[in-house]
Formats: structure tokens, C-alpha cells, sequence
């Protein structure tokens, strides 16, 4: 017992508190295109579905054609917006759907005018809410959110509904007539006030989601290197040591670095501690966390690797790194790296216990003289062998006594 003016009405409403909330959200900083764009699309939309209600007071075909193209036009502006999260826009496809419409209209509408507002004016609500799904579904960016299933689903839906509409209700209305095209235009407007709520909120909710994980990724990362951060170390870390796996860290510190910035500048510092994060990046395997913990300390947990694999992994870090003389940026200087070892097991369970027996066995390193790695505890791998080349346990025990 709805009557269609009160679902109209409705669904004027709810258009415009949606377009009031994703403008809102869109003066914020994060997505401001986007969601200004999916503001303008929602009040269209409201805007369209005032002109429908009021098409019949309007002179011959303009209401219906003009309510049509406006609704279609507000359509095309929530898939520009989903399509500006990717920095893309569909004006030429717009303009084009748009234009057809009314061509559609002036030929075939003035001569069919019922069968055109109940049918093929869905066409291009068809198509712009497909293109919506395609543009979601095609976005990498979006691949990681849980909201994305719904921000598809949703369209995806408004999509078959329409199709229903233009491909299924004609075989009905040529038996039933007036009767099934009345609950038609019923079940489409209720259709219609739950997607201009569910929508909105969806889309509002990706972006709210997607800066979530921007910024959960911004707190673990090294902004001058882009390596992970000391905080990203220690949840990836604590993973890494749950599963229980053979893992080794190096810790580094690079040598006399104050004296780096002090010769160079502070800059020529920044480019030396990059150059380093780079040699990192180049030698360690690609499921190596590599993390700067601050200044010029960084630190590699390597799953999976034992201690001799893992000392040949720092050396060459070093050696690559000593070998170097151009850090880029047009920064040409000699340095150096300390290098502290530990074993999972061995020398600790959880990333705070190897990162300090690691960092002691680095200290031993810079007492050596630096340009070396020394091992927490001694180098055994396997039956019989030596303590690997370096400084072992009993030296270092020394030294640190
Ligand atoms: P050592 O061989 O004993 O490690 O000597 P060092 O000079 O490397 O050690 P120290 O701890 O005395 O100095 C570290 C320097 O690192 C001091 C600080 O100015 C510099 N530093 C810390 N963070 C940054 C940074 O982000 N950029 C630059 N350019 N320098 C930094
Ligand atoms: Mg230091
Ligand atoms: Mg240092």
C-alpha cells in the first residue's frame, strides 16, 4: 500500500542527506575528488528525481526526457568518482551515453513515450551501473579492503535490477499490463531509496577504510628510507618468530656517521643512510624485513636462514656498502657499516631479547675497530665446524667484560 509520490519523496531525502554526508566527508583532505565528485552525483540524482515527479506538469515529452537524462546524469557521476580513485574519468563515455539518450528520446521516446520511460530508459542506468562495478573491480588499489565485496555487490545488484527491468518486465507487461507496471515502479523506487542509503555509505566507508590503511602503513614505515620502521619490525618480527622458523637478525650501525654529517652536511647524511637502505633492499632476499630503527641503526630479520647464511648476507651488505664511493644525489663519500648477528633460539625467543644480543654483538664489532660483523654467540653449523671467520663468542665475552 506505498504510494509511489511517498517513495519519490523518500528518495529525495535520502539522495540529498547522502550527497549532505559524502561532501562532508569530502572537504576532509583524504579522496576530496572523488567523494566531491559522488556529492555532485547523489544531489543530480536528487535533482532528477524531482524533475520525475513533477514530468507530467511539464510541457509534452521535456519532463520525462529531461528527469531521464538528469537521473542518468547523476548515474555517470558516481562511476567518474569511482573511476577519480584511480585518477580516471569516463567524460567522453558520459557525454556520449547522455547524448544518445536524448537522441533516444527525441526519435523513439516521442513515439513510444511509456515504453521508453519504463524500458529503454534503463539502458543507460544499465550501463553506467556496470561500468561502476567494472571500474571497482579493475582498481589494484582497492584490492586489500574489506568494504570493496559490498561496494561491488551493491552496483552489481542495481545493475541486474535495471537489466531486469529493460530485458524481463516488457515480457510481463504485455500480459499483465497497467497492474505489473505498477508494482514495477514500486519495487524500482523502494529498490531505489535502499541503494541511494546503501551506496553512498559504501563508498563513503572505502575511502574512510582505504586512509586507515594508508595511515596503519604510514606508522610503520621509515619515511627518509622507506624501509619498515622499529614498529614494523616488531609486529612483522613477532609473526616471523611465532611461526617459529629458523630466523637470524643483523643489526648495522653505520660508522662514525657524525663525522659524515659533520664533513658533508646533514643532507650527504640522508643520501648516505638511503644508499645503505638500498644496498639492503639488494642484497637481502625479498621475505627479509628490513627496518631502520632510528639515526643510523637499521636491522634485517631474515626467516628461514641460518647463522652462516646469514653472516655471508651481512657481509655482503658491507662489503657493498664499503665498496661504494657514490651514494647518488651527487654524494660521493667513503663509509662504512658495523655489523651485529644473532640466532633465533640461540641467543634469544623474542625480537627484544636478539635485537639487544645482536646490538651487543655489535658493540663488540665497533670495539674491533668497525667494518665487521661479530656474532652473538659462536658460528657453529653443524657438526665440527669451525667458528665461521670473525670474532666469536669468547672474544666477544672478553671484550664486552
Ligand atoms: P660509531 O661509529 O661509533 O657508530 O659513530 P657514529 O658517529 O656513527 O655514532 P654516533 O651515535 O655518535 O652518531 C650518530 C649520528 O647520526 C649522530 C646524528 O647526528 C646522526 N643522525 C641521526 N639520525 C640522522 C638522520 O636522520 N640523518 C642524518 N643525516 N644524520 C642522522
Ligand atoms: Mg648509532
Ligand atoms: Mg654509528
Amino acid at each position: 500500500m506505498i504510494d509511489l509520490s511517498t517513495l519519490y519523496a523518500l528518495i529525495i531525502g535520502t539522495l540529498l542527506v547522502s550527497a549532505g554526508l559524502t561532501a562532508w566527508e569530502g572537504f576532509g583532505r583524504w579522496r576530496r575528488r572523488p567523494l566531491l565528485i559522488w556529492a555532485a552525483g547523489w544531489t543530480v540524482l536528487a535533482l532528477g528525481c524531482s524533475i520525475a515527479v513533477a514530468r507530467t506538469h511539464l510541457p509534452g515529452l521535456s519532463g520525462w526526457a529531461i528527469s531521464n537524462m538528469v537521473i542518468v546524469t547523476g548515474y555517470l557521476l558516481v562511476l567518474n568518482g569511482v573511476a577519480a580513485l584511480d585518477r580516471r574519468l569516463y567524460l567522453r563515455t558520459s557525454v556520449m551515453l547522455v547524448a544518445a539518450l536524448g537522441l533516444g528520446w527525441m526519435i523513439e521516446g516521442s513515439v513510444h513515450r511509456f515504453a521508453f520511460w519504463q524500458h529503454t530508459a534503463g539502458v543507460p542506468i544499465m550501463i553506467a551501473s556496470g561500468l561502476t562495478v567494472f571500474e571497482l573491480r579493475r582498481n589494484r588499489a582497492l584490492r586489500q579492503l574489506r568494504t570493496r565485496p559490498v561496494a561491488i555487490l551493491l552496483p552489481a545488484m542495481h545493475t541486474a535490477f535495471y537489466a531486469a527491468r529493460v530485458f524481463v518486465l516488457p515480457l510481463f507487461a504485455a500480459h499483465d499490463g497497467d497492474a505489473v507496471i505498477a508494482l514495477a515502479s514500486k519495487i524500482t523506487m523502494y529498490e531505489g531509496v535502499l541503494y541511494s542509503v546503501a551506496m553512498p555509505m559504501t563508498l563513503v566507508g572505502l575511502v574512510r577504510e582505504e586512509a586507515q590503511r594508508h595511515l596503519i602503513a604510514a606508522s610503520r614505515t621509515d619515511f627518509l628510507t622507506g624501509l619498515t620502521n622499529r614498529q614494523g619490525l616488531f609486529e612483522a618480527g613477532a609473526e616471523v618468530l611465532r611461526h617459529d622458523r629458523a630466523a637470524t637478525l643483523l643489526a648495522f650501525d653505520l660508522d662514525h656517521f657524525k663525522s659524515i654529517n659533520d664533513a658533508h652536511g646533514h643532507a650527504a647524511g640522508d643520501a648516505v643512510l638511503r644508499s645503505f637502505a638500498g644496498v639492503m633492499r639488494d642484497v637481502a632476499a625479498p621475505d627479509a624485513i628490513l627496518a631502520r630503527l632510528g639515526g643510523e641503526e637499521f636491522a634485517a630479520l631474515l626467516p628461514d636462514t641460518d647463522r652462516a647464511a646469514a653472516k655471508a648476507i651481512g657481509e655482503e651488505i658491507a662489503a657493498r656498502f664499503a665498496a661504494l664511493r657514490d651514494h647518488g644525489e651527487g654524494v660521493v663519500v667513503a663509509a662504512t657499516v658495523s655489523t651485529g648477528l644473532a640466532y633465533a633460539g640461540a641467543d634469544g625467543d623474542d625480537l627484544g631479547a636478539l635485537l639487544s644480543a645482536a646490538d651487543r654483538a655489535l658493540y663488540v664489532a665497533k670495539a674491533l675497530g668497525r667494518n665487521r660483523l661479530v656474532s652473538a654467540s659462536p658460528l657453529f653449523d653443524g657438526a665440527g665446524s669451525e667458528p665461521a671467520r670473525g670474532v666469536g663468542a669468547g672474544a666477544a665475552a672478553r671484550l664486552v667484560a
